[in-house]
């Protein structure tokens, strides 16, 4: 059973929430007999420590919270979201500057998605990004090949089954933004984060994705960020991330019941 005092983490945890590395890195260290505590080895990563008194080294170093940071970078097609790809594809992470503390992808682009993709060390903030529960909008522009007619927007945007066992997607909002012989470009905005959710809502319809390309996540966009390039967020842009993931996760919850 897990210990009740709220500085006391197991060291996996406690790493990835200082901001220090992933869990799954957290848990090689302390296996590979990198992470001291108090100046005693440790080689279980499910070993409780103490955050506020215990003093915790990896090679040797003094360990403690990093500053939290929050960076947008706009990913190239051609770049995978892992941070090491057994393929030896170029990633994303290899386009963050090489001075930042470790900052984790908060969840992924498919290789050939270009577009907005956050980074952070905080969390926290990751977890209610990818929470299903958060609904917070994501906003993307499609080229599609094959005719898309105002019944296939409605049917993307009442729900499709993308077969993945799921059910139908939730309500989106999707509508045509070009035309171009047989093919044409739309805005889909999503509210949830399954799998190739946008290529299979597409193919649902009948239709092919030629490119796909991520513009907004909830109030932040890319604006002139040119492909490749990455900014730390703004202050008043992480407030206003806070206060609509707070709206997204307020607004999706059941009203309470009634008083009679
Ligand atoms: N949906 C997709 O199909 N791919 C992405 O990369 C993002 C959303």
């Amino acid at each position: 059973m897990a210990p009740s005092s709220p500085t006391l983490k197991s060291i996996d945890r406690l790493l990835a929430r200082w901001g220090i590395c992933s869990r799954a890195q957290a848990r090689h260290a302390v296996a590979a007999g990198r992470v001291t505590v108090n100046g005693a080895s440790l080689l279980d990563p499910d070993t409780w420590v103490d955050a506020a008194n215990d003093q915790i080294c990896l090679d040797g170093n003094l360990l403690s919270a990093r500053p939290k940071a929050t960076w947008m970078l706009h990913k190239p097609v051609g770049y995978v979201t892992t941070r090491v790809d057994h393929r030896a594809r170029p990633t994303a992470c290899e386009l963050m500057p090489r001075d930042l503390p470790w900052l984790a992808p908060v969840g992924r682009l498919d290789l050939e998605t270009s577009g907005l993709l956050l980074f952070t060390n905080d969390g926290d903030l990751a977890r209610t990004i990818l929470d299903p529960s958060s609904k917070i909008e994501k906003s993307y522009v499609v080229r599609c090949s094959g005719p898309l007619m105002q019944e296939h927007l409605d049917h993307l945007a009442a729900g499709v089954d993308i077969g993945d066992g799921a059910g139908p997607t939730r309500p989106a909002r999707a509508e045509l933004l070009a035309r171009d012989g047989y093919e044409c470009t739309i805005r889909l905005v999503i509210h949830e984060g399954r799998n190739r959710q946008v290529r299979r809502m597409v193919r649902a319809v009948r239709a092919g994705v030629l490119a796909l390309h991520r513009e907004r996540i909830g109030p932040l966009s890319l604006g002139d960020l040119p492909a490749g390039q990455a900014r730390a967020l703004s202050a008043d842009e992480l407030d206003q991330l806070r206060i609509a993931l707070h709206a997204a996760r307020s607004h999706n919850q059941s009203p309470p019941a009634a008083d009679v």
